[in-house]
């Protein structure tokens, strides 16, 4: 048959466009969310600069979330998109010396812009770039989030940004500091809830899940049940995970075999784990998820048998496991693990010190507001800054 077939959907580099075109499995690519991500994509990838293309992640949490919400689209990744009158990056004809701390997304997002606008920028990272994406890439279906870490590295070495990481700032060395700008961005700390026996040797906090996975029980109770306890819960589940075992689990057939590419009868899988996800709030679970994803989280959960229970009251943690009061009704969930994922509360102590600094000082990100916090509105408060700088 001769009908063109044009082909789309997470197709958003220009090699595996090219390999689709070059293995001759469609005559034409079609993008949309790619050109949200980076209006000079195209223009990047015809100089062979494909590796400085700030790549979409598939979040949808700044276009299509919205989209649906009747509200205009951007882009996690690219503030600028669909705001390129409102905020705009100009050269700056007065070059200052800005020092941020913390590269989280709201520091690599400012000093990035800032960079880019023609500041001398140096920054400093307790750890490693990229704050707390570097747990979000080992959540199932968030790996792309390195190619974020790879977009601001890249941008970093091409505007002379001087970074050092592994390098955690006292008030003290801050205060010294020879610079025009402070960007205080030093994220968040976890929310430890008054709970009797919070203590306990069970009891882990979810940022120290991520390295200790191996060694968590069969029987997990996880506080709270905000986007970071759903990613938590989707972690526990198994241990190992796959593109494989995903295709399974959602009755796709990757050999094509059947009608549709759909799988006849797909085994239920088998979890390495017992989930029990809790919250304090009465309704419906997963509320602050995206209008276009929060669906798949909580099906993909509920499938996998993890049990969601609302409306709780948390008595203690002992050695039996977690004690709760439900609709009224005492009982005690029977686990080896407590994960807390209760929220989260500013890391701004540096601004202390900074109050009497006759330099300019700015908060950005969760160490300025940790409610409601995600990537998207670390990016957008970074890049904002960077543009008025
Ligand atoms: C598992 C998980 C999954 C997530 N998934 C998503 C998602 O899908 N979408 C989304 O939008 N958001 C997601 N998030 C949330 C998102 O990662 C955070 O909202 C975002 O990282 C906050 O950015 P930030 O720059 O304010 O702070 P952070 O990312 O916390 O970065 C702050 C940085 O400052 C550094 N720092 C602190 N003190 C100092 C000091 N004194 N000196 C030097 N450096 C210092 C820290 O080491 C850290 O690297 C996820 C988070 C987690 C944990
Ligand atoms: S918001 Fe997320 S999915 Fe949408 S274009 Fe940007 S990176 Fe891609």
């Amino acid at each position: 048959m001769d009908i063109p077939l044009i082909t789309s959907n997470r197709i958003n580099t220009p090699e595996l466009a090219e390999e689709i075109l070059e293995q001759g499995k469609a005559d034409m690519v079609s993008m949309a969310r790619p050109f949200l991500a980076d209006a000079e994509f195209v223009k990047k990838a015809e100089s062979g600069e494909s590796s400085s293309i700030n790549t979409c992640i598939a979040c949808n949490q700044g276009c299509l979330d919205r989209v649906f919400k009747k509200q205009r689209a951007t882009c996690l990744v690219n503030p600028r998109a669909c705001y390129e009158t409102e905020l705009e990056y100009v050269k700056t004809q007065v070059p200052k010396k800005i020092v941020v701390i913390g590269l989280g997304p709201a520091g690599m997002a400012c000093a990035s812009i800032a960079a880019q606008r023609g500041h001398n920028v140096v920054v400093y990272e307790a750890e490693k770039l990229g704050g707390q994406l570097n747990l979000a890439v080992h959540i199932p279906g968030k790996k792309e989030f390195y190619e974020t870490l790879r977009y601001f590295k890249n941008s970093f070495e091409k505007n002379n940004v001087i970074v050092n990481t592994g390098s955690r700032i006292t008030a003290e060395e801050l205060q010294q500091m020879n610079c025009d700008v402070v960007v205080i961005a030093t994220g968040v700390k976890p929310r430890i809830p008054e709970i009797e026996g919070i203590r306990h040797s069970k009891v882990i906090i979810y940022k120290d899940v991520f390295g200790a996975r191996p060694k968590i029980g069969n029987k997990v109770a996880i506080i709270g049940a905000g986007g970071i306890g759903f990613d938590v819960a989707s972690l526990l589940l198994h241990d190992e995970y796959s593109s494989e075992r995903w295709m399974h689990e959602w009755g796709i057939d990757a050999a094509y075999a059947g009608r549709g590419g759909l799988l006849i009868n797909p085994e239920a899988s088998v979890q390495q784990r017992k989930i029990t996800l809790l919250q304090r709030k009465q309704g419906k679970m997963g509320k602050s998820l995206g209008k276009t994803t929060g669906w798949i989280h909580r099906l993909s959960l509920r499938k996998a048998g993890v049990e969601m229970l609302t409306g709780v009251d948390y008595r203690r943690i002992d050695d039996a496991g977690l004690h709760i009061v439900k609709d009224g009704e005492e009982s005690v969930l029977d686990v080896d693990t407590v994960v807390i994922c209760a929220g989260q509360l500013p890391e701004n102590s540096l601004q202390q010190a900074m109050l009497d600094s006759d330099k300019q000082v700015y908060v950005i990100g969760g160490a300025d507001e940790a409610r409601e916090l995600d990537a998207e509105r670390a990016i957008r408060q970074g890049v904002e800054l960077a543009a008025k700088i």
